[in-house]
C-alpha cells in the first residue's frame, strides 16, 4: 500500500512538524559543506532516516544547491543507485513509503523542478545519477551511428568519447558537465541555426537535443503488476512523444542519440560591432546586424551588457575542415578564461544587490574585461581566444564552475527567420528604453548580460529513422497552424540573483514579450530557466504566475493545430499513465503539469 505523500512546503502555518524538528536539530546541526554527505547509519544524521530503505543503495543526507545558488535546501535525503534496476527499486519504495523521487544530475537547472526554494525536502528523495549511472556505448556500426548513455553521463563525456570515432554534436549547451538525462528532460540546446550557406550533415539536427533521441528507457508504471518497471521506447513510437522533453515528470535511465560527424568548427569572436549596429532597425540593418550574421554563418551567439553601447560579444561558428591561418587550434573546451572564484562571485553579487546604482559601472567593467580577453598578449599564443578552431565541442562548451553565478529569465520566440532582426531590434529598444527610464528613477533591477541565440526547430526529417515522433513539449516544436515559423530565437536574460526590483522588471519584460511578439511569433518558456513572473512573487518573481503556468504556456503546445493525441493535455495524461501515483513530481510541477 502506498502512504500519503505530504509536502511540508505547502503548509500554510509555516511551522510544520518537520520544520520544527529540523529547527531543533539545527541548533546542534552541522552545516554541510557543498557536496558533503552524511551517510545513513553513520550516527551523524540530523533528520530521521527514511523507513524501509532498500538495502545496498547508498543513502546520505546532503544539501541540495543549484548552480545559480538561488535554491538551497539543507538536509535532503539523497541516494546513488548503481543500476537502472536500482531506480526501479527506489520508485517502488517511494510509492509504498510515501516519498517522491527527484532525479538529480549536475544541478545546473534554474527552475524548481527538483526542489523549490523554501522546501524542507521532507518526503523527497533525490536520486543522484552521476555517481554510477554512467555507462556509455558508442554504436559506430549502426545506421545511423549513435551513442547510448545512461542518465548521468555528461554532454562533455559524450563529446570526448565520440571524438576518436569521428562523431560529434553540431552544437551543445554552454556547460559540458550537464547530464544527458537532465538535458533531455529540460530541452537543452546550443546555437544551431539553419543557414542556406551550410548543409546539415546526416546525424545532426538544428533542433534541440530532444530531437536527437532514437530511443530512451524510462521507469514506467505497470498497471498489471501494480509496480514500476523499465520500459524502452523507440523514436517511431508515439508513446515516446512526451518523454523527449518531459520537464522532469518522468525518470529516464538511458537514452540513445543519433550522432553526426565530428565537424571542425571555427569559432570567431567579435567585439568590434557596436550595439546599435547589431540591433539595428531591419529597415536599415547592414551586414553586421545580428540577422545578417545568422543568415551568413548560421550558428551565432550574442552576449550584451546593458548600459554598454559600444561592445557586445558576438560568436559565429563556421564549418572549416582545415584550420584557417588566423585561427588557433584547440583540442579541449573552455578556452575563455572566465574564472571568478565562488567567494568572489558571492561578494560581487552582494555588492550589486546592496549598491544597485553601481550596475552600469559593473557592466562597463565586464564589457571592458571581455574586450581585454579578446586582445591577445603578444608572445603568448594561449591568450588568443578570438579565433578558435577545433572539434565542435571545443568551442561550443564554455561555461565553467567559476563562471559568474547568475539567474536567467528565458523565453524562446518561434517565428519566421525573416523576422529575426525585427525581433531583436524591438527587444533592444524595449530594454534600453526601460532601463534608461528606471535608471533615471534610481532603479537598477537588471544587471545582465543578455544572451541571444538563433536555433532551428524540431524537424522530424533531421532524425535518421522513419516516422520520428516530435518532442511534444519541446519549446522548439513546430506549430501546425503557423508553418512559416521556421526558427526559434532563444533570449536568456541573465541577472544577479535577488537583484532588488527584479520581480517587477521581469514581470513587465515577460508581459512585453507576450504582447510584442504575438503578431508574428509564439513565446514559450525555456523550461529549465525562469518564467511566469509576478511582481510580488519570490525568486525575483519567477514561477509564480499561475495563469501563465497553467493556461498561456500550455496553450502554446495545445491550441495550434496539434492533434488531440499529441497536444499538451494528451502529453500530460500520457505522463500520468507512466506515473499515476505521481512519484516523479513536486509542488511546482503539480501546478505546471497537474
Ligand atoms: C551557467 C549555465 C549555462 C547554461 N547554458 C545552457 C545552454 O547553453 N543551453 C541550454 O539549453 N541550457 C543551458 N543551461 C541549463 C542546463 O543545460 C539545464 O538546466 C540542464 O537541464 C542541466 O542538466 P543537469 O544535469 O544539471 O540537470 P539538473 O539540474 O540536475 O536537473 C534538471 C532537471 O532534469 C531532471 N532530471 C535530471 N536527471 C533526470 C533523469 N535521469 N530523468 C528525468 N529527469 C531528470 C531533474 O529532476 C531536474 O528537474 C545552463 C545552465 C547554467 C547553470
Amino acid at each position: 500500500m502506498r502512504k500519503e505523500i505530504k509536502d511540508s512546503t505547502d503548509a500554510s502555518t509555516g511551522l510544520t512538524r518537520r520544520t520544527f524538528i529540523s529547527g531543533v536539530a539545527g541548533a546542534a546541526a552541522l552545516t554541510l559543506m557543498p557536496g558533503e554527505r552524511l551517510y545513513a547509519g553513520s550516527g551523524k544524521n540530523t533528520i530521521p532516516v527514511p523507513p524501509n530503505f532498500p538495502a545496498g543503495i547508498p543513502l546520505y543526507q546532503q544539501t541540495y544547491t543549484n548552480w545559480a545558488q538561488e535554491i538551497s535546501v539543507a538536509d535532503v535525503w539523497t541516494c546513488s543507485p548503481a543500476t537502472p534496476a536500482d531506480v526501479v527499486t527506489l520508485a517502488n519504495w517511494g510509492y509504498t513509503n510515501g516519498f517522491r523521487l527527484r532525479p538529480l544530475g549536475s544541478a545546473h537547472g534554474f527552475a524548481p523542478t527538483i526542489l523549490q526554494r523554501g522546501s524542507t525536502g521532507a518526503n523527497f528523495l533525490l536520486v543522484n545519477t552521476m555517481d554510477s549511472l554512467t555507462a556509455l556505448t558508442i554504436n559506430t556500426g549502426g545506421s545511423p551511428a549513435s551513442v547510448t548513455a545512461q542518465a548521468g553521463v555528461t554532454v562533455q563525456q559524450i563529446c570526448e568519447a565520440c571524438e576518436p570515432y569521428g562523431l560529434g554534436f553540431l552544437h551543445t549547451p554552454a556547460p559540458g558537465d550537464v547530464t544527458i538525462a537532465g538535458s533531455l528532460a529540460m530541452n537543452v540546446h546550443g546555437a544551431a541555426f539553419p543557414s542556406s550557406n551550410v548543409a546539415l550533415q546526416p546525424g545532426h539536427s538544428y533542433g534541440t537535443f530532444s530531437n536527437l533521441v532514437l530511443s530512451l528507457t524510462a521507469v514506467i508504471w505497470n498497471a498489471s503488476t501494480g509496480s514500476f518497471a523499465l520500459k524502452t521506447f523507440q523514436r517511431s513510437d508515439s508513446a515516446i512523444g512526451p518523454l523527449l522533453t518531459h520537464v522532469s515528470r518522468a525518470f529516464v535511465t538511458e537514452a540513445t542519440l543519433q550522432m553526426g560527424p565530428n565537424l571542425k568548427l571555427r569559432c570567431h569572436s567579435r567585439v568590434d560591432i557596436d550595439m546599435p549596429t547589431l540591433f539595428a532597425n531591419p529597415a536599415v540593418a547592414g551586414s553586421n546586424s545580428f540577422g545578417a550574421l545568422v543568415n551568413q554563418y548560421g550558428s551565432t551567439e550574442l552576449l550584451w551588457y546593458p548600459f554598454v553601447q559600444t561592445t557586445g560579444w558576438v560568436k559565429t561558428w563556421e564549418v572549416a575542415p582545415t584550420k584557417p591561418s588566423t585561427s588557433r587550434e584547440v583540442t579541449t573546451p573552455y578556452n575563455y578564461p572566465e574564472t571568478v572564484p565562488l567567494d568572489q562571485a558571492d561578494q560581487i553579487a552582494a555588492y550589486l544587490r546592496t549598491y544597485p546604482s553601481t550596475v552600469p559601472q559593473f557592466n562597463q567593467q565586464s564589457a571592458a574585461a571581455t574586450q581585454q580577453m579578446m586582445t591577445p598578449v603578444a608572445g603568448d599564443e594561449d591568450t588568443q581566444v578570438y579565433d578558435l578552431w577545433g572539434s565542435a565541442y571545443c568551442s561550443t562548451l564554455y561555461v565553467q564552475p567559476e563562471t559568474l553565478r547568475l539567474t536567467t529569465a528565458a523565453w524562446g520566440v518561434v517565428l519566421n527567420h525573416s523576422n529575426i532582426q525585427r525581433a531583436i531590434y524591438e527587444f533592444y529598444l524595449y530594454l534600453t528604453n526601460t532601463l534608461t527610464a528606471l535608471g533615471g528613477a534610481g532603479m537598477y533591477p537588471y544587471v545582465g548580460p543578455v544572451d541571444i541565440r538563433g536555433h532551428g526547430i524540431e524537424s522530424s526529417s533531421d532524425v535518421l529513422i522513419s516516422n520520428a515522433v516530435q518532442p511534444y513539449l519541446s519549446g522548439a516544436r513546430p506549430l501546425p497552424d503557423h508553418s512559416s515559423y521556421d526558427v526559434i530565437l532563444w533570449f536568456a536574460v541573465n541577472n544577479n540573483v535577488d537583484q532588488p526590483g527584479a520581480a517587477s522588471f521581469n514581470t513587465n519584460l515577460e508581459s512585453w514579450f507576450l504582447l510584442n511578439y504575438s503578431t508574428y511569433g509564439i513565446v514559450r518558456p525555456e523550461w529549465t530557466k525562469t518564467y511566469a513572473y509576478t511582481a510580488t512573487g519570490a525568486y525575483g518573481g519567477g514561477w509564480t504566475n499561475t495563469t501563465l503556468l497553467t493556461k498561456t504556456y500550455p496553450g502554446t503546445f495545445h491550441n495550434h493545430g496539434y492533434s488531440s493525441n499529441s497536444n499538451w493535455n494528451a502529453a500530460l495524461s500520457t505522463l500520468d499513465s507512466y506515473d499515476p501515483h505521481r512519484i516523479f513530481t513536486n509542488p511546482f510541477l503539480d501546478t505546471l503539469m497537474p
